[in-house]
């Protein structure tokens, strides 16, 4: 359908409860202004946000749905006289209104979601634009996997993490947010424009997936080079040069033994650049511990989630069957959820530090494979790592991602028990089938996982098994361990100008700044970085 013959409704007064999931929500939005399923074209959360003020807490949401500009129902009327359902927001522009920083020198670091979405406005607005990337080009990238793929030779800097389009290039390509921001729909835009389907737009579970990621990021690398922005591959940021005469200034940055000028830096390195935020803390960058997720991945049959989802036989036209799963905190027990779950799927070792394993999944457009998986996560946070200082939870991190390699036999093999058996708390035995190509080798995950996890995580089981029969039996695959799902540090910034505190010309974004998660919410942090440096003074 034109998209001129769609409106988007913004449905507000609706709350969530901590427990249920987001698709009931969306449909009760539906219901709300008595729209039929095959009258909505799109729907996705516009805003969610913490009511405290009463026990249970709940979510207030806003949610914005797409039917076509023609649809009217007595609902709908009512809902519209009563203000809770209004025309959505128009959406921002990545143009800058302000171009302050024309001719000035700004140095991007990192091609991640947040790099290349800071890089766009400030070329936009006349910048000149340096985007330096510690691993290589999209294609050299791919070749460089092989050798790990095929024998786990690990490139240091260029890997599953490291490398052209950043820790995003190798995964489901998730694009749904939790946050609602007019730079949302610009970026959707360009990805459209690069070549992403246009259903991303407004799909309410949009994704890009794997393979067309790999051609979106090319024609999205050629968009910013049109517009002048220089990208610099296989060059890490080794430091920052700063100002012996203006304090909190930076003159230049370091890159392979080169100094290059700049004017301003932006930070956009991803959650795994552990080595250049410690050389940046050293050189005053301030950094602080925050809460981060941690756990297992589980991997499932897709079939077996398809079932459960959608019933036996499941509509062939409803494609693989997804799920978003959580288990609230009670009495002495964390709460977990599930995370980045990639139906049709498969895991990946998502790691650059040899010696270590960390799992996370990735899948394809198509979600065509025959295995489904998602990670399984509890929040951790500094009161858990059991040491101080801002790196104390990449310490815990390393620890546990060693454990894992070590379990797993040293060949980035996951080690990996059963549902069942972890809830029982016994060994696995048996061959094991997955879908990571190092394979899985049994290991007693309840007992590696610290008890708070382990208990959180066999809570969750037991409620989750309830929701999807057969998510805690014996076809149920933990594989250890899901590490770094969200940052564990945050670069302390001005909330406007995003500029790092006691700096004036260096801003860090995007996941590794702590200020993002995820795809979407990165590419919009980004993005208002480049906006907020044309608007400085
Ligand atoms: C396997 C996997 C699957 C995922 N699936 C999804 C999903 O489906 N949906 C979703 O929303 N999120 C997903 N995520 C998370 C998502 O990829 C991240 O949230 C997002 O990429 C963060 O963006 P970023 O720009 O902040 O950092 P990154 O994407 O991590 O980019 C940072 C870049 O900076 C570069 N860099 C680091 N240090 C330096 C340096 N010193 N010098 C130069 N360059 C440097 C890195 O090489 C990297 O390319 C997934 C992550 C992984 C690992």
């Amino acid at each position: 359908m034109d998209r001129a013959a769609l409106v988007t409704l913004r449905v507000g007064g609706l709350v969530q409860a901590l427990d249920e999931p987001d698709a009931e929500v969306l449909e009760r939005a539906a219901r709300r202004i008595g729209a039929a399923s095959h009258e909505v074209r799109g729907a996705r959360f516009a805003r969610r946000s913490v009511d405290a003020r009463k026990r249970p807490v709940r979510l207030p949401v806003q949610v914005d749905l797409v039917v076509p500009s023609g649809f009217r129902s007595r609902a709908l009327q009512r809902e519209e006289r009563s203000g809770r359902v209004r025309p959505a927001p128009l959406a921002g522009s990545l143009v800058p209104p302000d171009a302050g920083a024309r001719g000035r020198h700004v140095v991007v670091v990192g091609t991640g979601p947040a790099g290349i979405f800071a890089a766009l406005p400030l070329a936009l607005g006349g910048a000149r634009v340096t985007v330096l990337e510690r691993g290589a080009d999209l294609g050299t990238r791919h070749r460089r996997l092989v050798p790990f793929h095929r024998g786990g030779a690990l490139d240091p800097e260029t890997n599953l993490l490291f490398g052209e389009g950043g820790a995003g290039t190798y995964s489901d390509g998730k694009l749904y947010t939790r946050v609602d921001h007019p730079l949302e729909v610009p970026i959707l835009e360009e990805l459209v424009a690069a070549g992403a389907p246009a259903e991303i737009l407004f799909d309410a579970r949009a994704h890009v997936g794997t393979d067309r990621l790999h051609t979106v990021l090319p024609a999205l690398r050629r968009r910013l080079q049109e517009v002048g922005v220089e990208f610099r591959f296989d060059s890490r940021l080794d430091g920052l040069r700063l100002s012996p005469s203006r304090p909190g200034r930076v003159q230049a940055v370091e890159v392979g033994g080169e100094s290059v000028a700049c004017d301003a830096v932006v930070l956009a390195t991803g959650h795994s650049a552990r080595d250049t935020w410690e050389r940046l803390h050293r050189q005053g960058v301030p950094f602080e511990a925050k809460p981060f997720q941690f756990g297992v991945r589980i991997e499932h049959p897709q079939e077996l989630v398809t079932r459960a989802r959608y019933g036996d036989p499941a509509p062939a036209e409803l494609g693989a069957a997804a799920y978003g799963l959580t288990h609230k905190a009670r009495a002495g027990v964390r709460g977990a959820h599930s995370f980045c779950m990639c139906p049709g799927g498969r895991v990946v070792a998502s790691v650059h530090e040899e010696g270590h394993l960390c799992t996370n999944g990735m899948s394809n457009s198509t979600h065509s494979s025959r295995w489904a998986n998602s990670g399984l996560v509890v929040t951790l946070g500094p009161d858990d790592y059991g040491a101080e200082g801002p790196f104390a939870g990449v310490a815990f991190q390393r620890r546990m991602e060693r454990l894992a390699f070590e379990a797993g036999g040293g060949t980035y093999a996951a080690p990996a028990q059963r549902a069942d058996d972890f809830l029982a708390r016994r060994a696995t035995s048996g061959e094991l089938a997955t879908s990571l190509v190092f394979g899985a080798r049994p290991a007693r995950l309840d007992e590696l996982l610290p008890e708070a996890v382990t208990r959180a995580l066999a809570a969750g089981l037991e409620r989750w098994e309830r929701q999807v029969p057969g998510f805690a039996g014996p076809e149920g695959l933990l594989l250890g361990f899901e590490s770094r799902s969200s940052g564990p540090v945050r670069i302390p910034r001005d909330r406007e100008t995003l500029l790092v505190e006691g700096f004036s010309n260096l801003q860090a974004v995007g996941e590794g700044a702590g200020w993002a998660g995820g795809i979407m919410s990165a590419a919009i942090d980004g993005a208002r970085a480049g906006l907020a440096l044309h608007a400085l003074p």
